[in-house]
This record gives C-alpha cells, structure tokens and sequence, in this order.
C-alpha cells in the first residue's frame, strides 16, 4: 500500500507507530483506507461548513443591506408627506405641526379627513357656480325685460319726433326737437350697445353667412357718416384695393357695425381733420381672401398707456372725454369681441395728439354668386311699397300711431288689430300682403296668433315686431312660422326694407 497518498494526520500516525510488515496485511491496510475514507470525509464536511457561514453571513449582510435602505426609503417618503401635508391648507381648528411621522395610521387618518374636507369645497364651489349662473340668468332676463320696458315707450317718443321733425314747425321747436332727437339717439345707442354687449358675453351672437361686396358696405359707410363728418370739419378718404373681390361670404352687418363704430370714433376724436379708411388684399386663394382694414385719423390720439384699457368695458381714455364726446365706452369692446368671433385681433397705433389708428385682418371665403344688394339711405323711395296693403297687430295705442304715420307715408294701406285673436281673425277675412305682428299682447299673444295664421295661410309674410331683446325671440318667432322680426323703436329704414324684402318689392338703389 501506498503510504503516501493516504490523509496526511493518518500518514503521520502510520510513520510513527507501524512498521513496514505490519503494512503486509491485508486486513489493515482494508483497515487503514477505511479509516482514510473517514479522514477525507471529515476534512470535506468542515470544508463544507466552514463555506456555509460564510454563505449566510454574506446574504445577510446583503438582505441587512436592503432593509436599511428600505427604512431610510420610507423615512424619505414620509418626511415628503409631510412636508406636503404642511403645504396644503386645512380647515381652522386642524393642526398638522406636531405629527409623528412614524404614525401612519395617523397620517392617513388626517390625509382621508383631508379629502373629505376637501369635497365639501368642491361641492361648494359647484354650488357657488350655480348660483353665479343663476345670477347671469337672471340678469340677462332683466336687461331683457327693462329693455322691453324701455323700448316700448321710446319707439312712441322717437317715431313722433321724426315725424315731428318732418312737419312744418317754428325754427325755435326745430332747435327743440334736433336736441331731443340728439338725446334719443344717444340713448337707443346705449341700450343697443348694453344689449348687444350682453348678448356677445353670452355667447348668443350667430355670424350670418351671406353674400356680400365688402368695398361697397365701406362706401355706404362713409356716405352715412358723411355728415357727421363734416360737421366736425372732417374729410373722408377712402383707399379701396381693386383686386378685393366683389362678393365674399360674411356677416355684412357685424362687419359694417365693427367699421361703423370705428369711423363713428376717428370722426368724434378728429376736428377739421382727415380720416382714411384703408382696403387692401394682403392674401387670395382660389376660395379665400384676407383683408387688411385700416381706420386711421389725425384726431387727438391715445396716449400709449391707456391704449389697453380702451379695450375695457366702460372705459374712456379720460373722463373728460366723456362729457364733451359723450360715448358709452362700449363700443371698442364690442368691437374687439365681434373680431374675435371672426379669429380676428384689432391692433391700435397712436400717440396722443397724433391721431389714432385701428386695423385687423379679415380672412373670408369669397362667393362665386352675385352679393345680395345693400340697401342704402337713399332708397328708401315712397313709390317703392305704395298701394300694399297691411294688418298691423299692435296694442299700444301709441306704437299703432307712429307706425300708422310711416306706413300710410309710404303710401300702404293699414288695417289694425288690437291684439293677436282679433287679428287671426282679421286675416282669415281679408287679403294681405304683408302682417306686421307684436309679440307681447293680452288675449293672445303675437307667437300664438302667428301660429293660429299659419293653420290657413302658409304664405303670408309675417314680420314680428318686438321690443323685447331677448335672444331666444327671433329664434322663437322664426318657429311658429313668423318670417322676420323687427326690433321697437324701429329703425324706419329698417321697417322699410324688411316690408319692401318680404311683399317683394324692389328697392331701386
Ligand atoms: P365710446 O362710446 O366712449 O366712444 P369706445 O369703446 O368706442 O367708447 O371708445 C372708448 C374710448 O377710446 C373713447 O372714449 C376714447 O377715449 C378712446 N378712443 C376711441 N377711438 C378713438 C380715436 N379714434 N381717437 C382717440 N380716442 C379714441
């Protein structure tokens, strides 16, 4: 056997106690690998121990590791809700100062009385918009019922002092009459502006889209205001692009109103001065056209500062201005939102004492068809509606009398009716051309008659007459088959082509 690939403790024992012929049996050396086997497997399992404690105090150390990190982690987080706990504002009596941050039962305790708290504001606030809501409302229903209260007494005051002034009166009443009239205008203008104002805020103003020639609406613009203009010494000019194309699709009413208000101001603000309005195509395609349009005049100008607040409801560039200019200080605002709707922005350039200058952009959609005519001041031609014939349905005596005088000097024949069954009845008994229909009546109002005509005459044209502005009317007459409305105190001209447009009259222009 060979001694020296045994254990080496067992080797050493063998040297030292046995001598070489005992090692010549058998039966030992069995013996002594056994006790070999023994040695080797001892040294392998304390090897194998030895490497386990090791193992497990390495990952011990590693899952210690984590742990650590864990704790400093949440100790992290907590310390954030906390600071964003100390940011949130609680309900008085509540305190968070002295939290423990190593109570979390009791931070989320807080966090849920927190989110409840919470709620309650939000459906406070919820309420509170209602209510704001409700105030619009009912303001808007009032704007809309005092203006029908008004309205209804200044159609009688203004009708009878146009015709007034059509009559032969001494110079002195002249006078009398031209500063009435001046006041009257001055007031339709505010409520107009009020109401127009309203209605814009509220969302409620529709651009219509019809046919129109743009260089013709700023030419009757400027013959209409031709003569305040030159009261004031002004000269208008206007600078009209060739290239602009006859007929664009637009809402001429809104946009003659946006040029008006600005013409109106330039001739206020200027004294023996010029005022240029400007038309020039900056872009075209085949279906659109933009427009740059420009009022600018040589008139008292806005300082820079105040050129912003212009733009502000009620607001003047001094108050001073007021009272020799007079003005709502409406009409810029308006203005601006009429743009607005138009995805337009109107730019100002002025210095005091430089004049001003007001311009936007227009891009519309040109119209391939002929635009509708626009009627001017000096169509309004009594041999246009002569021999027509009319049922007016009105119940206060003092409309029915202003409105008499206009109709009969256009030479129509009236017929009257003093409320809306009486006039149902009226027309199923006659022929009319043309029904002009009030809306607020007793027995039966304008709405209800209309829709009773309607059960036996589908083609009479039925034009409500209406002092009452709220937005939904026009809408409401057009539903029980009226065709058009007409806002108290009527605007003469207005009545005029309204019954010259529906009993098909040609206006001569
Ligand atoms: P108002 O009814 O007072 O004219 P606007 O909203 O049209 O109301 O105008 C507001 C104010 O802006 C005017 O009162 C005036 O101070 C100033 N303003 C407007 N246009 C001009 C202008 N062309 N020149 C000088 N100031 C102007």
């Amino acid at each position: 056997m060979d001694v020296n690939s045994l254990h080496k403790i067992l080797k050493r024992q063998i040297n030292r106690h046995l001598s070489a012929e005992y090692l010549e049996n058998e039966r030992l050396q069995q013996f002594l690998q056994a006790v070999n086997e023994s040695y080797l497997n001892f040294d392998r399992d304390k090897e194998l121990l030895e490497h386990s404690a090791l193992l497990n105090e390495r990952e011990y150390s590693d899952i210690n590791e984590k742990l650590k990190e864990e704790v400093s982690q949440r100790r992290q987080s907590v310390e954030k809700l906390m600071e964003a706990i100390h940011l949130i504002e609680v309900p008085e009596g509540e305190s968070i100062a002295d939290f423990d941050p190593n109570n979390l039962v009791g931070l989320v305790s807080f966090l849920q009385r927190q989110i409840e708290y919470r709620k309650t504001i939000e459906d406070e606030l919820r309420k509170a918009k209602e209510l704001a809501e409700l105030a619009t409302q009912a303001k808007s229903d009032f704007l809309s019922m005092m203006s029908h209260e008004i309205r209804t007494p200044l159609n009688g005051i203004v009708g009878m002092t146009y015709l007034m002034l059509q009559e032969e009166v001494p110079p002195a009443l002249t006078e009398n009459l031209k500063t009435l009239q001046f006041s009257i205008e001055h007031l339709q203008a505010l409520i107009n502006d009020i109401l127009d104002f309203s209605k814009i805020e509220a969302g409620k103003v529709e651009l219509e889209e019809i046919n129109f020639d743009l260089k013709h609406l700023v030419s009757n613009i400027k013959r209409a205001q031709q003569a305040k203009a030159q009261e004031n010494g002004n000269r208008i000019r206007l600078m009209i692009d060739d290239d602009i194309p006859d007929s664009l699709i637009g809402d001429s009413l809104r946009i003659g109103q946006v040029l008006t208000n600005l013409v109106s101001n330039a001739i206020k603000f200027t004294h023996q001065g010029t005022i240029t309005i400007e038309l020039s195509l900056e872009n075209r395609t085949e279906d659109r056209a933009s427009v740059f349009v420009s009022v600018q005049d040589t008139g008292i100008g806005i300082a820079p500062e105040k050129q912003e607040a212009i733009f502000t409801m009620f607001t003047q560039a001094n108050s001073a201005t007021t009272r020799k200019f007079g003005g709502t200080g409406l009409g810029l605002v308006i203005t601006k939102k009429l743009l607005e709707l138009y995805g337009s922005a109107i730019q100002i350039d002025s210095e005091e004492g430089k004049g001003a200058k007001f311009s936007f952009t227009l891009d519309l959609a040109i119209s391939h068809s002929v635009p509708s005519i626009i009627a001017t001041a000096d169509a309004l031609d009594t041999k246009t509606l002569k021999g027509l014939k009319i049922l007016l349905v009105e119940d206060y005596p003092v409309n029915v009398k202003v409105a008499l005088k206009f109709l009969s000097m256009w030479g129509i024949s009236v017929e009257t009716a003093e409320n809306g069954l009486v006039g149902t009845n009226k027309c199923r008994e006659g022929e009319f051309d043309l029904v002009l229909m009030d809306l607020q009546m007793p027995v039966m109002d304008g709405y209800t008659a209309a829709q009773e005509i309607r059960k036996f005459n589908a083609d009479v044209p039925i034009i409500a007459l209406t002092a009452s502005a709220t937005f939904s009317n026009r809408d409401r007459a057009v539903l029980v088959g009226m065709n058009d409305y007409v806002t108290k105190p009527f605007n003469p001209k207005d009545l005029f082509y309204k019954i010259a447009k529906y009993s098909q009259r040609q206006i001569n222009v």
